[in-house]
């Protein structure tokens, strides 16, 4: 067994390019000013439960979504690193991106790699206008970390294919306007289960599409089951080549795992934290501590996904290097809510009208997932390990 290097596995340190402070500094005075104006509440895990269509048009209006998309498209035409520097600034204010999110972050560029010509055109701009959103349609009641395992099932019919089967833990399915199901449109090959697999661009209006909610433990919807019964799916909604699923996935995914959204969703409870803390006037040395050390790794984190965002701009896919940004990313928002809970003696309250106990309390409900979704963090474990040779 050779067990390659980790330091040659995992991208080069991106320094962000000076102009871009110009850029921080007016996606900063927006977000003031809408704060100011009581346009929204700060919240945490804001990228999965802060669903606000309006807010995500005003972005689109000011240019910031859709940025790497080609002006062609209605998008921006700009890099990685412009759209980290926005995204970053969104996520540390706690401002309500759940509506455009998937869209924009993994959507946009799979439609640039795999979509057709009339399937860019038809999305792409409504993407970059804050007015089209899309969820995942992946994971199935029985398929979660293994997806080759999923029954969902495309049988060719005359002028395009149809659709049976489940999904589940659908976020945002039910305000969505359409997503990208994984689903089978070949038997299963027990030598090749990756084989056989498809995406299909499903629009969740179509006849024969229930979706039904799952609550969150905080009674929210935001999870959905979607059945599919017979619906028909025309050949032009296949997405990139029949039978590609699985490769196409997988990029997808790499987009997905390394953004700053996987350190950054309790980003608002240690602001929060520091300022309780602050106010209290009376902070001890092990307390110093501590904050110091979640700030040192914050920052380590953050080196570590821009130059994942650096190596994907570059046209790299660091995978490797992705699923350590989720692993230790997601491991280290959850000590952000151990340390807020033990630091400072405000129990949480969900009802609380603002500041630290009620954004102690969303993170403390949002906590269980943070390691699961996106692929678990065993799962990225196993990425990890077998790409440094382990087996
Ligand atoms: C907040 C949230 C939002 C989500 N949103 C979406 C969405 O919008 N669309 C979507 O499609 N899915 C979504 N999911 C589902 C998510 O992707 C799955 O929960 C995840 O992939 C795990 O699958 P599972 O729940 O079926 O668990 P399982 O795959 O059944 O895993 C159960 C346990 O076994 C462990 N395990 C499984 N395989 C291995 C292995 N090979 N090695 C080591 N350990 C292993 C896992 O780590 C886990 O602890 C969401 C989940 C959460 C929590």
């Amino acid at each position: 067994m050779t067990l390659t290097k980790l330091p040659e596995l995992v991208p080069e340190p991106v320094e962000l390019p000076g102009h871009l402070a110009e850029l921080r500094a007016e996606v900063r005075e927006f977000l003031d000013a809408e704060r100011d104006a009581g346009a929204w509440t700060p919240g945490a895990d804001v990228w999965l439960s802060g669903w606000d269509a309006d807010f995500s048009r005003r972005l689109g209006k000011r240019g910031w979504l859709g940025m790497t998309i080609p002006t062609e498209y209605g998008g921006h035409g700009r890099g990685a690193l412009d759209r980290y520097v926005v995204t970053e600034e969104l996520l540390a204010a706690g401002a309500p991106v759940a509506a455009h999110w998937v869209a924009d972050r993994q959507i946009g560029p799979s439609l640039m790699r795999f979509g057709t010509e009339e399937q860019r055109t038809a999305f792409l701009p409504g993407i970059a206008r804050g007015e089209i959103y899309f969820g995942i349609g992946m994971s199935e009641p029985d398929s979660g970390s293994d997806l080759a395992s999923v029954r969902t099932r495309a049988t060719k019919v005359d002028g395009g294919w149809s659709l049976s089967g489940t999904k589940v833990w659908t976020s945002g399915a039910h305000h969505a306007h359409a997503f990208f199901a994984l689903v089978r449109t070949e038997p299963v090959d027990d030598e090749n289960r990756h084989a056989g697999l498809s995406q299909l661009l499903v629009e969740l209006d179509r006849p024969g599409i229930t979706i039904r909610p799952i609550p969150l433990l905080t009674g929210a919807h935001h999870f959905n089951e979607v059945v599919f019964d017979d619906v028909f799916i025309p050949d032009e909604r296949v997405f990139g080549s029949v039978g590609s699923g699985w490769k196409q996935v997988t990029g997808e995914l790499a987009f997905e795992r390394s953004g700053p959204e996987r350190f950054l969703s309790t980003y608002p409870l240690l602001a929060s934290l520091v300022g309780a803390l602050t106010a209290s006037g009376d902070v001890d040395a092990g307390t110093r501590r501590e904050v110091g050390s979640l700030v040192a790794r914050l920052w380590t984190l953050r080196r570590m996904s821009l130059a994942v965002a650096g190596a994907l701009e570059s046209g790299q896919a660091p995978e490797l290097a992705a699923a350590l940004v989720k692993d230790l990313g997601t491991r280290f928002e959850n000590e952000i809510v151990d340390a807020a809970r033990l630091l400072v003696s405000i129990p949480p309250d969900p009802g609380a009208s603002s500041g630290f106990a009620r954004l102690l309390a969303d993170s403390v409900l949002h906590a269980p997932g943070f390691t699961l979704r996106g692929g678990t963090n065993e799962v990225l474990r196993g990425i990890v390990a077998r790409g440094m040779g382990l087996r």
